[in-house]
């Protein structure tokens, strides 16, 4: 038989996070991460799900994502499912850039490392680790095809009319500006899983997707196909995030610079990690949010409010986007878990055939469902979002495609 096995990695700057599959019948093996790399108090996590053991964890120092991979390896040699196993197919690597030129899963060689590399300037915090963790996974398995899947892919079919910035075309063309959008590998899913949901192929269906996590980003999505998303030249425009501002004036930056005396660090650090919902209130978890709001809790209530209504103008200009609707669908850890948010989201879009079922929408876990009313004109829905499962499919479809 031939090999049927991906190994999905996901390399952060401080944390890899792991999943091997098995490709026939689709099946999670194990799942871990090794995160605070280079701390003295890293953790290595590992759950061995095709034995049906216990999660183990250990903490202790691992050095660097070397020393990473190599205690991911340790960890699956433990449970019969070594790197060196002739069962393995391939690596997926989740990378977070990939630019105007990568539409597609590539198999990576010198020229596409050197290409992700380019792209650090448009991806500063995430290209290089997930460099970092590709050349490792080269020298562990240098004879065993890795795959590069990139956030950014889903959304290469928006129109420059989406893509573009209404700025000076010259100097965004020099510094590369231009709306690439991110949680490309999650809006593919989910909005194939919609149609799949509802009984239809993609490529006749219509589809707001609303991946609502710690990181949040609307798409509107066409017959399969992305024409729009909410997160621009980097994953801070659009939504109102955990930590992250989502849209804003542009001249508050100069504002602050000018009138605050601060830097661009600051700002940055500011708009990505002071801001959203933590920056509102001081809390980025939603459950903590609600818990707050029903203890009476203004502040909260306000951050919750403003989240609201920046969703639901996005769901609005998708809406016109589209000009037809056959589905919204909500996912990722709020979107997938937070009722409330779905029920407020949609509520007053009735003109719109929007509704959520209260009875619904309060069912907890499951996978995808329908939470709008029986025969409404547009299904709301909850389709939880595999990422990993994803990047296994694309990876292991490109592989089976070049042998
Ligand atoms: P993600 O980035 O997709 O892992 O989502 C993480 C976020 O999901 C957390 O910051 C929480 O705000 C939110 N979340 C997870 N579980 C729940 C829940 N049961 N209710 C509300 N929000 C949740």
């Amino acid at each position: 038989m031939s090999p049927s096995r991906v190994l999905v990695l996901n390399s952060g700057s401080s944390s890899v996070k792991y999943q091997l599959l098995e490709m026939n019948g689709s099946k999670r093996l194990a799942t871990g991460l090794v995160e605070r790399i280079g701390e003295r108090t890293s953790l290595v996590r590992h759950t061995p799900l095709a034995s049906g053991g216990e999660t183990r964890e250990r903490t202790g120092q691992v050095a660097d994502h070397d020393a990473a991979l190599k205690a991911m390896a340790e960890e699956l040699a433990a449970d019969g499912l070594g790197l060196d196993s002739p069962e393995l197919a391939a690596i997926g690597h989740r990378v977070v850039h990939g630019g105007k030129r990568f539409t597609d899963p590539t198999v990576i060689d010198e020229q596409v490392l050197a290409e992700i590399e380019r792209l650090i300037p448009v991806a500063p915090l995430h290209n290089p680790a997930n460099l970092t963790g590709i050349r490792t996974a080269m020298a562990l398995r240098p004879d065993l095809p890795q795959v590069a899947v990139f956030d950014t892919a889903f959304h290469t079919t928006m129109p420059e009319s989406a893509a573009r910035y209404a700025i000076d075309v010259r100097t965004a063309d020099a510094h590369r500006i231009r709306r690439y959008g991110f949680h490309g590998t999650s809006h593919a899913y989910v909005s194939r899983a919609t149609a799949r949901l509802l009984g239809r192929a993609p490529e006749e269906v219509n589809v707001i997707v609303l991946h609502l996590g710690n990181g949040a980003s609307a798409s509107a999505v066409r017959g399969g196909r992305c024409v729009d998303t909410s997160m621009g030249l980097t994953p801070l425009e659009g939504l109102v995030m955990g930590t992250r501002s989502g849209d804003l004036d542009p001249a508050v930056i100069f504002h602050l610079m000018r009138v605050g005396g601060m830097s661009a660090d600051e700002i940055d650090t500011l708009l990505n990690k002071k801001s959203g919902l933590v920056g509102l209130c001081g809390d980025n978890d939603m459950r903590e949010i609600r818990r707050r709001i029903d203890e009476g809790d203004r502040e909260a209530e306000l951050a919750f409010d403003i989240y609201i209504h920046r969703l639901k103008k996005y769901i609005g200009a998708y809406y016109a986007v589209l000009g037809r609707v056959d589905a919204v669908a909500f996912t990722a850890g709020v979107g997938e878990n937070a009722a409330p948010v779905r029920a407020a989201a949609v509520a007053g879009l009735e003109g719109l055939g929007l509704a959520v079922d209260e009875g619904r929408n309060a069912v907890r876990g499951g996978g995808p469902r329908l939470i709008s009313p029986e025969g409404a004109r547009v299904a709301v829905a909850v389709v939880p979002t595999d990422e990993e499962m994803e990047i296994a499919q694309q990876t292991y479809a490109l592989v089976g495609k070049n042998n």
